[in-house]
């Protein structure tokens, strides 16, 4: 070393410099004290993204080494603003206290590690987390040209795996919507998976590709579980496994070998669930409106579930609608039970309001992060199993519906844990055990002992303050507590010349003097002494309670399981019996027959304007007749009644009653949709653009059991092009897919293929003319609609008059068949001429009735003479 080198690192920025290596790709939090510190590059990115001051400690290599951080005690606010913004982080503590160190005898920092690595899929605090949402994160892996897919939420310990393949995997991952995606680094570069992954970006976390070996995975999966085979789970492929592996080892990697809690992995069947890819999902506005808010979606409309942890299987059932009658049967039977129970389900629910989430409490607890409320949330929600047992145990119920019966038996017995955590709980809970004060009086004779003596020594301060203002005659003499200096005595400067010698001075404020005395120190010992050893008493007494808690784990997450069934079911009940919706039959055949059907948001919308009952029910019977063409203007109901079809559809296979007067529903295995035109510019796509794309993907793949709408396509096109390719798919759709189709058009030249499609029949939306004017009636019939009424509906909009005059005029031209020599007449016509003429016209004439409403003044009428208005008004209406 030469002495222009730079001076070595200190000792601390050593350590921190080895422990940011061994942790690449993550920001570090890096404890100091009271604070979590972060250097470098970390601390330039974390302060923009937390708009936080960057400043600078220290230098490293000649320059200023850059510096930002945050308070320990309110790290969580920051983390989740970091892992929003996409960052991973790895969380460094320290290990011992400055005073341990120093008793080691290390001259070193004192120790630290990572104990965590927080990234966005493999959260578990409540701060972090939406509570009625799973959060996945998923897995993607390639074993012998098979793709696997596996997913968990640590949060809750739920694990599944499937297998998959390119074409499928898109629709999968959008099921899911996992908070982040592992997959091995060869697949990035894959073409087939390119706009796929471009997709999911912000989501994707690539590795290397030996983490995703299939044998290793295996092995993984057999260690974690403590089991010398996996056939008891099931018969998993080799992709599956890699994928699954790859999660395992990514788990325990990111909480630094804490054993996080995951149920045995579920294997789902490919084609036991009704596929639907994720245009179809946003179109559908499924979990969210195309606006990106979740009010309006459909999750929300039909969310009336009590507890966090029943609206997540809400929402994992809604995401995943099955394929399999006998199973969505078991779980309408469940539903219709309720919804026949008005009484029975009113009371469940109020039960069940008072259950907070425990399986996400069960999750924190077994990773060491859990704390007091954890422990309340626990008490409280098992407490209710017992009154809800007893609920369903009633003689009049049994035999209870299969669903019903398993949840019942699965609320268990937990009376005695519950009484446990009854007396040991206070009725208020910190957050951390660590802030103490959380274990009751009377459960345990000792630490009643310790906060004794601790309130006896504070009692005895406040003794001491009396005696010393009694004696130095001041009145304003105080003995106050801080962190820093501990107890002492305080009196204003101009009194601290009559204090006596007992008084040692301590520290000079503004304006004030602070000391101590022998008494107080003593007093100060015993009272500090007593409170730690009732701290140190009560941790241990947690730690045991949350031993006595994971050794019933399993019984305690059945509880939990069935907890979430019951409110469930009794949710979707309360909703069927509150918006008047029915069961539907779900069948092996391809019949759809929906009688009565509403769009469930549309009609909630219209109810929550006041005007509910204003929603026309439509009816919807594919039989003979696979594909209904339908035509109708702009705004006549065509988009609300497709996607009610398939709202209906996948309500019906979720197992919840549907909005109809009854409906009969062959399974779907397939749902697509086009609907709807938005440019994808992130993607560089024009509308028509994403119009083909999702056209083509339907034409690819649709099947006899599909479920098809199609609204409006070959509209961002000129006419005739539009035209041509709406025929020709309506043919491919026919002759080809042949599977059921709704196919909305604006084309009614498109009506004349009922003559050569067998199973093609027309419909339209039913439309009124009433003096000039147009009045949607939004009811479906059978014909097709003769025009499209578009000038109208540019009326409506409040297009100026002469624009829609003129628009009139050409219309009738081309109506006569686009003669070349009318069309250039008109164009010649100039239109600045036309316009002015236009806005020459006089003013429609006023109508007795409109004079009579325009003199008439609301405010000022009484009851009594509204109601005469109204029958003069009637009067002045020709018969
Ligand atoms: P189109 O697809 O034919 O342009 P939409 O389906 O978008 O028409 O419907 C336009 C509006 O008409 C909807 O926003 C809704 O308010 C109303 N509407 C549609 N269908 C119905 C119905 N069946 N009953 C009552 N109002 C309806």
């Amino acid at each position: 070393m030469n002495d222009h080198s730079p001076p070595a690192p200190s000792p601390v920025m050593a350590q921190y410099l080895e422990i940011k290596e061994a942790n690449p790709g993550c920001l570090l939090f890096f404890r100091m004290g009271d604070f979590f510190e972060l250097f470098f590059d970390d601390a330039l990115a974390a302060a923009q993204a937390l708009d936080i001051a960057l400043t600078k400690r220290g230098r490293h290599n000649g320059a200023d080494i850059p510096m930002c951080g945050v308070p320990a005690h309110t790290a969580e606010a920051y983390l989740a603003r970091l892992i929003r913004a996409g960052f991973k982080v790895a969380i460094c503590d320290q290990l011992e206290d400055p005073a341990e160190g120093k008793r080691r005898g290390a001259r070193g920092p004192i120790r630290r590690a990572v104990t965590r690595v927080v990234t966005a899929g493999t959260l578990t605090e409540e701060g972090l987390l939406d509570a009625r949402r799973h959060n996945y994160l998923a897995g993607i892996a390639e074993a012998g040209g098979d793709m696997g897919l596996a997913w968990l939420d640590l949060s809750t310990g739920a694990f599944a795996l499937t297998s998959t393949s390119e074409p499928t995997l898109a629709g999968d991952l959008a099921r899911l919507s996992p908070g982040e995606i592992l997959l091995p680094e060869r697949l990035l570069t894959r073409p087939a998976l390119f706009e796929l992954l471009a997709e999911w970006k912000p989501a994707l976390t690539p590795l290397p590709n030996p983490r995703f070996e299939s044998e290793a995975g295996r092995r993984r999966l057999e260690h974690y579980y403590g089991v010398g085979a996996l056939d008891g789970f099931g018969n998993f492929g080799r992709a599956e496994l890699a994928a699954a592996g790859a999660l395992v080892d990514y788990v325990s990697l990111t909480q630094q070998g804490r054993a996080a809690h995951l149920d045995p992995p579920r294997q789902v069947a490919p084609g036991s669930v009704m596929q639907i890819d994720a245009a179809t999902r946003r179109n559908l506005e499924l979990v969210a409106t195309l606006a990106g808010e979740r009010k309006g979606s459909l999750v929300a409309t039909i969310d009336r579930t009590v507890t966090a942890a029943a609206a997540r299987l809400l929402a994992d059932h809604l995401a995943a609608p099955l394929t399999e009658p006998s199973a969505i049967a078991e779980r309408l039977d469940a539903v219709e039970f309720f919804v026949d129970r008005a009484a029975l389900r009113a009371a469940l629910r109020g039960r069940l309001k008072h259950c907070p989430d425990i399986e996400r409490a069960l999750t924190r607890l077994g990773l060491g992060r859990g704390g007091p409320r954890d422990l309340a949330a626990l008490r409280q929600s098992l407490g209710e199993t017992a009154g809800l047992r007893d609920m369903l145990a009633e003689p009049g119920l049994v035999p209870l519906p299969e669903r019903l019966a398993a949840a019942q038996r699965g609320l268990g017995e937990h009376e005695i844990l519950v009484g446990r955590l009854g007396r040991a709980l206070a009725a208020e809970s910190p957050l951390f055990a660590r802030d103490g004060g959380f274990i009751a009086a009377g459960y345990s004779d000792e630490l009643d002992e310790w906060r004794g003596l601790r309130d006896e020594g504070r009692r005895m301060i406040a003794a001491l303050q009396a005696r010393y203002v009694g004696e130095s005659g001041i009145a304003a003499l105080k003995v106050r507590h801080n962190n820093i200096i501990g107890y002492y005595v305080e009196v204003s400067a101009n009194h601290a010349g009559k204090l006596g010698p007992e008084f040692i001075h301590r520290q000079t404020m503004a304006g004030a003097q602070r000391y101590t005395t022998a008494e107080l120190a003593e007093l100060e010992t015993k009272i500090a002494s007593a409170a730690e050893r009732a701290l140190a008493l009560e941790l241990r007494l947690y730690e045991d309670l949350v031993a006595e808690v994971m050794a019933r784990r399993a019984e305690i997450t059945a509880a939990a399981v069935a907890l979430a069934t019951l409110d469930l079911a009794a949710g979707l009940a309360e909703l069927a019996a509150e918006a008047e919706w029915v069961r539907p039959v779900v069948e092996e055949s391809t019949a759809f027959e929906v009688l009565g059907g509403r769009h469930p948001t549309v009609e909630a919308a219209l109810a929550g304007e006041g005007r509910g009952g204003g929603f026309v029910a439509n009816d919807c019977v594919l039989a003979e007749n696979r594909i209904w063409l339908v035509t109708g203007p702009n705004m006549a109901g065509k988009s609300t009644f497709l996607r009610q079809n398939a709202l209906i559809t996948i309500l019906a296979q979720m197992g919840s009653c549907v909005p109809a007067r009854s409906a009969r529903i062959g399974i779907v295995d397939r749902l697509f949709s086009r609907v709807g035109a938005a440019d994808d510019l992130a993607r560089g796509r024009s509308t028509f653009m994403v119009e083909m794309v999702e056209t083509a993907a339907i034409l690819n793949q649709a099947g006899p059991r599909s479920f098809v709408i199609l609204d409006e396509i070959g509209r961002g096109t000129a006419t005739f092009d539009g035209l041509s390719i709406a025929w020709a798919a309506l043919e491919h759709l026919h002759d080809v897919n042949r599977c059921r189709t709704l196919f909305a058009t604006h084309y009614h030249e498109l009506t004349a293929l009922a003559a050569k499609l067998p199973s093609l029949a027309c419909h339209t939306m039913r439309v009124k003319e009433w003096k000039g004017d147009v009045v949607f009636l939004h009811e479906v019939g059978p014909g097709t609609a003769d025009r499209s009424y578009g000038i109208h509906v540019a009326k409506l909009a409040g297009l100026p008059k002469s624009v829609t005059a003129r628009a009139e005029e050409v219309l009738s031209v081309l109506e006569k068949g686009e003669q070349g020599g009318a069309l250039t007449r008109l164009a010649d016509d100039l239109p600045l001429f036309s316009a002015a003429r236009r806005r020459a016209e006089p003013a429609p004439r006023e109508s007795a009735v409109e004079a009579l409403l325009r003199d008439t003044r609301p405010d000022e009428l009484t009851p009594r003479e509204a109601l005469d208005l109204v029958y003069r008004l009637k009067g002045l209406v020709p018969e």
